[in-house]
């Protein structure tokens, strides 16, 4: 059997960021350290954290102290000031491409703009963009299937703005069909390059091989994506959190297999079921 892994698999720059700020927490800091939410959705990466003794803060209480990491899919300005209320030491690990999107919806709600946002409902990042919108956000989550569209007053200025992990051409899609339906519009590109080319070559990859494994958590919205991809490519998908869900019977007249991992998904884990695989072919 002949594998394929890709070379944009595993931890993006703000994930690698915001993790290595917490261990440096872990190691340095005198009282308790929590990340607000869990760091990222991958429970490999969320167990090594909590062998360092970082806890995870699920809601913010009246009181509390440590240290609380703000997580590379950032908060709402909101969240961020009851954290500092209550009494905790917040660090910021949002990733810097996140605050950049953060940034535009600010200034330019605060300029009387409509922010239309196109992202996953409830994901934490579009909660933290959209917190920076404030009420001139605009939230579109599902574009192809509901169409909804915002049909804006004559002249009324507006932005264009994606998740950093949407998939572009649904991006693009969007954003055409927008600017044909309403004018003075503007469109910024904020999917993450990292996303872009872990997409593009996740498609690659599907369209030359006989099945792909998608490593990550069943909550990485990023690894759900590439999953949709293979499968929008026609190709089997093995999702997996760890190689502990493989299965030798899963490979059964396979001859080459493809290996992707979404931007939560450690690469000691990626390496391991790449690993694991191997060992199916010489047992
Ligand atoms: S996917 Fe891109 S924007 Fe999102 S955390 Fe990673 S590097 Fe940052």
């Amino acid at each position: 059997m002949e594998i394929e892994l890709a070379r944009v698999a595993g931890f993006c720059m703000g994930v690698k960021r915001a993790m290595e700020i917490t261990l440096a927490m872990a190691d340095r800091a005198q009282g308790r350290v929590y990340t607000y939410g869990p760091l990222i959705h991958n429970p490999s990466a969320i167990e090594l954290l909590a062998s360092r003794g970082v806890g995870i803060l699920q809601s913010i209480p009246e009181r509390g102290s440590g240290i609380v990491i703000i997580r590379a899919h950032g908060v709402p300005p909101q969240e961020r000031a009851m954290l500092l209320a209550a009494g905790f030491q917040v660090v910021d690990a949002t990733c810097p491409k996140v605050v950049k999107v953060q940034m535009l919806a600010k200034h330019f709600a605060s300029k009387g703009y409509l922010c239309v946002l196109l992202g996953d409902r409830g994901h934490p990042e579009v909660k933290g963009i959209m917190g920076y919108a404030g009420e001139m956000g605009c939230l579109v989550s599902d574009y192809e299937n509901e169409r909804h569209l915002p049909c804006l007053p004559e002249g009324r200025k507006y932005i264009v703005l994606a998740q950093t992990t949407q998939d572009e051409s649904r991006y693009e899609a969007m954003a055409r069909d927008i600017l044909a339906r309403n004018s003075n519009g503007r469109v910024f590109h904020t999917i993450c390059d990292s996303t872009h080319l872990r997409q593009s070559e996740t498609r690659r990859i599907a369209a030359e091989v006989d099945a792909v494994v998608v490593v990550g958590g069943q909550n990485s919205a990023n690894t759900r994506r590439l999953v949709e991809i293979v499968k929008e490519e026609g190709r089997p998908v093995i999702a997996i959190e760890t190689e502990n869900d493989l299965d030798r019977d899963m490979f059964a007249g396979f001859s080459r297999i493809g290996i992707t991992g979404g931007a939560s998904t450690p690469d000691w884990v990626i390496d391991r079921v790449a690993y694991c695989i191997r060992t199916f072919q010489v047992a």
